[in-house]
């Protein structure tokens, strides 16, 4: 699976970073800390920052969860089917 560069990835659950694929926080400008459970928590994060937005769950309330969550980023459909 992989993403157009500095693409935050926001699930239902959790949200990760589209370049380094580790866990984010998604009200965060960019990936500056690892969060979830484990050792990493709390590890820096890749220092990306992001510029798109996406979510895995299709259908129109994930989508305008994303919308609403960051609107100040680009928000791309269906980033995984980019490949
Ligand atoms: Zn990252």
């Amino acid at each position: 699976m992989s993403y157009p560069p500095k693409t935050l990835v926001v699930d239902r659950f959790s949200s990760s970073c589209g370049d380094c694929g580790k866990s984010a926080d998604p009200s965060s400008k960019g990936h500056y800390v690892l969060l979830g459970w484990g050792p990493t928590h709390g590890n820096p994060g890749c220092g990306v920052e992001w510029e798109n937005v996406t979510t895995n769950y299709a259908g129109p309330s994930m989508e305008e969860a994303t919308k609403n969550l960051r609107p100040d980023l680009n928000y791309i459909r269906e980033a995984r089917l980019l490949d």
